[in-house]
């Protein structure tokens, strides 16, 4: 057991969760002369700042209570309430891998903390005996492992996230933006055996709502509290909370579609593979693919070329591009592209 509350900054211990009269009032009808909106339209009136019906929801699903949950705006506001909630400014450190996701990267220098990075073994894999060297030092609050890694697309070896929650002293935060489309389960369940563990969650990916941002983070009902106290009171909008409440009523629609991705991903994967410039598919738990090619640059500039945007990640993984998995059309019309050039 970690004691989160001396790795917690000093001044967010002291602060109480935004709450107001009309948020524990049970009955849902009254006069609501509180909050100075307007009386008249459908969306008038300020969200519920505790998303109750979307957590509840949630919990079901994934078999924990509805305090394990923080719903925050994407699951990019995990990252920078994370930094907010356990690093001092200038003073306190982050620990992460490479290459992985840059929000941890860009999110550290808004908040002016350090992010230290360990280089991912050649298959993309932790080092953990690299990890075990940072195990003493106490300036290290945070600890980022993406599993399924971005851009690499594979999943981290279990034993080796949980030899680290067992032994850093610090936050671990999972970021399973990606876990819907990999073969192994997430790592929610763990939370109650590691009190440092939080798993980050989004809608925007195998949910199909990028647009509406809505994240998730997982963890004891400690830590979340604490993701209470500093989040702004309104930080989910009311259509984007139903977004999410609708998405998960419509179980089929997603569990259909992600059946049709996972499909595609085969069928893309089994022809890149005829292609000659595409030197190496890296294996995906992941709705995208990491391919090697002969020179990234200049291919991906002749995509941009033919309107086909992809992602060139030669500088995190030389001559790599990232490809997301589209609808059948986009697919074929990536594969026709790529044979002619
Ligand atoms: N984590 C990872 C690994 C991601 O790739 C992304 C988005 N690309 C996010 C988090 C952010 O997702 P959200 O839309 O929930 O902010």
């Amino acid at each position: 057991m970690v004691d989160i509350e001396k790795l917690v900054r000093p001044n967010i211990l002291a602060l109480k969760p935004y709450s107001s009269a009309r948020d524990e009032y049970a009955g849902g009808a009254g006069i609501f002369l509180d909050a100075n909106e307007n009386p008249f339209g459908e969306l008038n009136r300020y969200p519920d700042p505790h998303q109750r019906d979307l957590k509840h929801k949630l919990a079901t699903l994934k078999a924990v209570n509805d305090n394990n949950i923080f719903v925050g705006n994407g699951s990019d506001e995990v990252i920078d309430l994370a930094f907010r909630i356990f690093c001092i400014p200038g003073v306190d450190k982050a620990l992460t891998f490479a290459p992985t996701y840059g929000m941890y990267e860009v999110s550290s220098a808004i908040n002016n903390i350090e992010l230290l990075t360990i280089p991912l073994t050649t298959d993309f894999q932790i080092d953990v005996e690299k990890v075990k060297l940072y195990f003493a030092d106490s300036s290290i609050k945070l600890l980022f492992i993406c599993s399924p890694n971005n851009p690499t697309g594979n999943l981290m070896n279990k034993r080796d996230v949980e030899y680290i929650l067992k032994n850093f002293n610090g936050i671990v935060i999972i970021d399973e933006a990606y876990i819907d489309f990999a073969k192994e389960a997430s790592l929610i369940s763990l939370i109650d055996q590691y009190n440092n563990l939080i798993v980050s969650q989004t809608f925007s990916k195998a949910w199909g709502l990028a647009a509406a941002r809505v994240g998730l983070a997982y963890a004891n009902s400690e830590v979340i509290s604490l993701f209470n106290k500093v989040k702004s009171p309104y930080n989910v909008s009311k259509i984007n909370q139903q977004a999410a409440i609708d998405a998960l009523t419509k179980f089929e629609v997603y569990s259909e579609r992600l059946t049709l991705i996972l499909k595609e991903k085969e069928r893309l994967i089994a022809q890149l593979q005829e292609l000659v410039i595409v030197k190496k598919i890296y294996p995906s738990d992941a709705n995208f693919l990491l391919l090697e090619v002969e020179h990234a640059d200049s291919l991906y500039t002749a995509l941009v070329a033919q309107h086909i945007i992809t992602r060139n990640r030669s500088k995190q993984v030389e001559n790599c591009i990232r490809i997301s998995i589209g609808t059948p059309h986009e697919n074929d019309e990536l594969v026709k592209a790529l044979k002619d050039i």
